[in-house]
């Protein structure tokens, strides 16, 4: 393994490495051992100026680039991802802390999505359709809309930048990245890539900083007139409302409290495998992690004993170690927020079967670790079946039938990923058509997303789009509608065509 130590690294505006115009920094460190990773810009509103200016140039030529082009690059990116896939492995166990075999997967996530898209490159459809009149040809285009203003979370450190800047850029997009204050070293590595697989300058930026500053500046910039968010419910009000004075395009990702559930008929083992590796892999901190397992009273008993004896045997330790089953939590900020969900879950009455302690033997004290936490006997209402924790912790709750599992599942305010454990194909198909989730898993956990179809959810988890897949092309282009008429003539749509 590894260190950086303390070397200070830099934002990248119009193709330089530069430092923070106030010559500040931020550490990042690790959560695992407390390690330094590195020192990094503190960006505020006028680096945000320089990097949006750096795009705002950048934008007219790389719209004009043919989209083929663009894929072309996104495709070499793709590569040199792949040459480098084992070294920011390694490097995520280290900064953000997920085990080996999930920091694989964040950067196979990436390499999967940035070899879709640079795929749309040649595809990226459009539609013609007949005109009303004669003489005359209608089509549909996508355009690029201007310089993208992306907000990352530290969770997906590789994927989640990927799922933005993939599409915009092959849509024809520029951006400036501010990137989650406790993955920098990652995002900067990623947009390193970038720039090595022949991205002209100033097609991506990345501006270092905390949320509050370097996002916010972004946030308001009037030279950015789309904002991609992905991060908590909270922050993407805040976003929402900071943007609308400039009545920006706003693209949110948010939290979720997904639960898994659990039918008398179902292959109850299997229940346990995915609930497991759905509530404690990535130490709960995914937005689709479940958070509640909603399980019917003819098999409770036996999915609990089998769930807590499971949940016993995960091995806490840093994620580099082969050993390791459950990484750290990111920060102290978030094993202080799951040891606080314990003493509310206790306070609410519910029953703590497992876990509830920050881990301190041997090295683990060095770091952010909490022992994976399942409540029983829990109410539907309480707090915590109802709030996202965002940490290795999950809650399961006893029902009569189906229609309840359905009804307790979506009685929570946002609406991210959903599943459904059982062997009766007419209650699959109902709760495929029932759950009101973004995402459905039928005998899988609630974890699992595949690049390909589109990502993101209902109610609170955000604000109607959709990541990846196609989807993802309409949060980055503008639909514009062209009629060419070669009649020679005026013709009125609506008025010369008209009967009688
Ligand atoms: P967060 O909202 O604290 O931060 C996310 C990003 O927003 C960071 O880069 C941060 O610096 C920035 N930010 C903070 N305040 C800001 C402000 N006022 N203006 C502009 N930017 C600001 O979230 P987090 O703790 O990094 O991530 C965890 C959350 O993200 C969870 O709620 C999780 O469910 C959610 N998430 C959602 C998805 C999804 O696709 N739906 C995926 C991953 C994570």
């Amino acid at each position: 393994m590894t260190t950086t130590g303390t070397k200070t690294f830099k934002n990248f505006i119009g193709g330089e490495w530069v430092d923070a115009v106030s010559g500040d920094t931020f550490e990042s460190r690790s959560p695992a051992t407390g390690e330094p990773i590195g020192l990094f810009p503190k960006s505020g509103a006028e680096d945000v100026d320089r990097a949006v200016r750096a795009a705002q140039a950048a934008y007219e030529d790389w719209r004009l680039e043919p989209a083929p082009k663009r894929g072309e690059i996104l495709m070499r990116f793709a590569r040199v991802l792949e040459r480098e896939k084992e070294a920011l492995t390694d490097l995520m166990t280290r900064e953000m802390g997920k085990v080996k075999a999930e920091a694989g997967g964040d950067v196979q996530e990436a390499i999967d999505m940035t070899y879709y898209m640079a795929g749309e490159g040649r595809r990226m459809w459009g539609q013609t359709t007949p005109s009303e009149l004669r003489d005359k040809f209608n089509m549909s285009v996508r355009v690029p809309v201007g310089v993208v203003g992306a907000i990352t979370p530290w969770n997906f450190p590789i994927a989640i930048p990927s799922w933005k800047l993939a599409p915009a850029l092959v849509c024809g997009n520029t951006v400036v990245l501010k990137p989650a204050e406790d993955t920098p070293l990652l995002a900067e590595r990623f947009v390193e890539l970038l720039e090595e697989s022949g991205l002209p300058a100033g097609v991506v930026n990345i501006v270092h900083g905390y949320g509050e500053t370097a996002g916010d500046a972004l946030v308001r910039h009037p030279g950015v007139p789309i904002i991609t968010f992905t991060g908590s419910r909270e922050t993407g009000v805040a976003v929402t409302k900071a943007a609308a004075d400039n009545l920006k395009h706003v693209h949110l990702e948010l939290g979720g409290k997904n639960a898994i559930i659990v039918l008398e008929d179902a292959d109850v083992d299997l229940a346990v495998e995915g609930i497991l590796w759905s509530a404690f892999g990535t130490s709960g901190q995914r937005c689709t992690a479940a958070s509640r397992v909603i399980a019917h009273e003819k098999i409770y008993d036996a999915l609990q004993s089998k769930l807590v004896a499971a949940a016993e045997r995960l091995r806490l330790g840093p994620g580099w170690d082969d050993e390791t089953d459950v990484g750290p939590v990111i920060n102290k900020a978030a094993i202080e927020k799951s040891h606080a969900y314990t003493k509310i879950g206790s306070d609410e009455g519910a029953r703590l079967l497992t876990g509830g302690e920050i881990a301190t033997e041997g090295d683990l004290g060095n770091g952010f670790f909490y022992r994976p936490t399942i409540f029983g006997d829990v109410d539907a209402q309480m707090r915590i079946a109802q709030e996202e924790i965002f940490g290795p912790t999950t809650a399961l709750i006893k029902v009569r039938d189906f229609d309840e599992a359905i009804r307790v599942s979506n009685g929570i305010k946002y609406g991210l990923s959903s599943s459904i454990y059982t062997r009766d194909v007419n209650k699959a198909f109902r709760a495929m058509r029932d759950l009101v989730a973004g995402i459905t898993y039928v005998n899988a956990g609630t974890t699992g997303a595949e690049v390909h179809l589109p990502f993101g959810g209902t109610k609170d988890t955000g604000n109607g789009h959709r990541e990846a897949g196609q989807a993802a092309l309409d949060v980055f282009t503008e639909w514009k509608s062209i009629y060419v008429d070669y009649s020679g003539k005026l013709q009125r749509a609506q008025i010369d065509n008209a009967a009688g």
